[in-house]
């Protein structure tokens, strides 16, 4: 199946990016991660305005109109062979012929990306027992709200997490969790979910919106607000989030059991929420 590069579909083999790209040098782009259900985008129009405000919070120009990034992602969706898709786009500042840190001349065109995977969302026997986390010193730089493609502080996470049989890492900081080095996290304690509120020091998830909005619609009880460490390992139940994840159980934390250690009811009531409302959105 075709990859998008610069206005061209082309097979992965054939796209070529310059080893000068300042995505490559710097890690200066900005990526977005879009899930497809039977070959329909979810929530692409939320992705593609994170996208927007991300490009403006690196003062990067969107090389692409809406229109034009749909087209584009309904011809990868199109060309694939799966039905349930995750759509990965990239734009980076571009290659210039010389390194330097400060912004290229104009005459320096971003690079645009773009490619279909398939889409795994975690199966039902790992729902069914959910998964293993541990926490870890949030290392990363002060603009987390912005998904931008210099990940390392996450990568050396998520790995520090992989190595010790976990799924995902925690991010502490000064005393507060704030999210999971590639997704939100909720915590339920006596009946009320909470969640960490949108700052600068947090990515604001396109699926901790619709987990928000699901538990107004459904009456329950939910707070806004940051989350002590110590409330983290005091909780009933604790979830991640994230496109590719949907609404998963973290079932064990640092070793020791999340409540009774089992997936708790409200984050199995919030699975099912989440894959009504998709059906609901989604033409059959
Ligand atoms: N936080 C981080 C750091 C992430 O990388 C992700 C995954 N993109 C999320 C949260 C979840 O965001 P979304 O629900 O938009 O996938």
């Amino acid at each position: 199946e075709p990859v998008y590069l610069n206005g061209q579909f082309l097979p992965l083999a054939a796209a070529g990016v310059s080893p000068l790209d300042r995505g490559f040098l710097y890690g200066d782009g900005v990526y977005e991660v879009i899930p497809v259900y039977s070959r329909q985008p979810f929530r692409i129009d939320e992705h593609l305005a994170r996208l927007q405000a991300t490009l403006a919070g690196i003062r990067l120009a969107n090389p692409l109109t809406v229109d034009a990034w749909k087209s584009v992602i309904f011809r990868l969706i199109a060309d694939a062979p799966w039905d349930d898709q995750s759509i990965y786009l990239q734009v980076t500042r571009g290659a210039d012929d010389k390194r330097d840190h400060a912004f290229p001349p104009a005459s320096v065109t971003p690079t645009a990306f773009a490619f279909a995977g398939p889409l795994v969302t975690p199966s039902a026997a790992v729902r069914a027992a959910g998964v293993a986390a541990i926490t870890v010193a949030d290392q990363r730089w002060a603009r987390c709200d912005l998904k931008v493609i210099s990940l390392l502080a996450n990568v050396l996470a998520r790995q520090q997490a992989v190595e010790q049989g976990c799924a995902e890492a925690l991010l502490i900081r000064d005393g507060f969790m704030k999210e999971g080095a590639a997704s939100n996290i909720f915590v339920v304690k006596d009946g009320r979910l909470l969640a960490p509120p949108k700052t600068q020091l947090m990515l604001p998830g396109i699926t901790y919106d619709v987990i928000v909005d699901l538990a107004q619609v459904h009456g329950q009880p939910l707070e806004i607000r940051e989350i002590a460490e110590t409330e983290l390992r005091a909780a009933d139940e604790v979830w991640m989030t994230s496109s590719t994840k949907e609404v998963l159980a973290i079932t064990t934390l640092d070793g020791a059991p999340v409540g009774n250690g089992k997936p708790g009811p409200l984050g199995e009531r919030m699975w099912q929420w989440y894959q009504d409302f998709k059906n609901t959105v989604m033409r059959k």
